[in-house]
């Protein structure tokens, strides 16, 4: 009996310090969330309160690797599966901003990678297609989203140079990629007023850019410089 006791004891004794210690855990990433928003957004020029909003909710440390979770937070990109990477909290949050998105708005996005800006425009109220053309990332991220509730988020396998015709016209297009030239099968599919932000340029070294359409003409403003993974076709060639 006694045995049987101090065993009982020592169980409840370990699930009580692995919960506290969970709980604990997942108490400081809402805290280095909420300093994250602080710091890296408002701190420079982040002022869309939706994009504040929806950054400070989405778990950013679960669309990370394991290995990286500790780092979720800090103010840098981070490698993901495949040679791939989830760009820096601040890049995601002026992309989005530069998007100027109002709730129920229909956006594209190429290169779901870990689905962490899909998230995030979902939580900003818009209806989500995005398309990946690494199949495993974008299943696990389509499992990902939907575990987390984000059922506003279609994920496509496929490659986004084309689009996605049958939703088409978009609000908003955001490549998370870079191509050498902006594809034109995204231009036709942007709606009148709509926005997309894009990185254009050789691997490595590219810049951010705003275009807006306007009576059918697209206006084109420079953002600033950026590093994005290249957009690659199905053979893994460049565009
Ligand atoms: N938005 C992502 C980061 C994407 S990294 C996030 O929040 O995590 C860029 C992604 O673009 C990579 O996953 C890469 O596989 C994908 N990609 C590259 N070329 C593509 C193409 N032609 N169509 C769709 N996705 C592409």
């Amino acid at each position: 009996m006694g045995l049987l006791n101090s065993i009982l004891g020592m169980v409840f004794f370990t699930v009580l310090v692995t919960q506290t210690f969970a709980q604990c855990s997942e108490m400081d990433y809402d805290r280095e969330r909420k300093k994250m928003v602080s710091r890296q957004l408002q701190g420079r020029d982040i002022t869309d309160a939706r994009v504040l909003e929806a950054m400070s909710k989405v778990p950013r440390h679960l669309f990370v690797p394991l290995n990286t979770r500790n780092l979720a937070y800090q103010d840098s990109a981070l490698p993901i599966d495949h040679e791939q990477t989830i760009s820096q909290p601040y890049i995601v949050a002026l992309m989005s901003q530069a998007l100027s998105i109002k709730p129920g708005d229909k956006v594209l996005e190429i290169g779901t990678g870990s689905g962490y800006q899909a998230a995030v425009l979902a939580e900003m109220g818009a209806d989500v297609f995005t398309i990946e053309i690494v199949s495993e990332l974008g299943l696990q991220a389509e499992r990902l989203l939907k575990e987390l509730g984000y059922d506003r988020v279609e994920v496509k396998i496929g490659d986004g140079y084309l689009g996605w015709p049958e939703y088409a016209p978009f609000d908003a297009v955001i490549v998370t990629c870079a191509p050498t030239a902006i594809p034109e099968p995204l231009q036709q599919q942007l709606a009148e007023n709509g926005r997309m932000v894009i990185p254009v340029g050789e691997s490595g070294f590219q810049q951010l850019y705003l275009l807006t359409k306007k009576k059918n003409r697209i206006i084109q403003q420079k953002i600033l410089d950026v590093r994005f993974v290249p957009m690659v076709d199905e053979k893994g060639n460049t565009y």
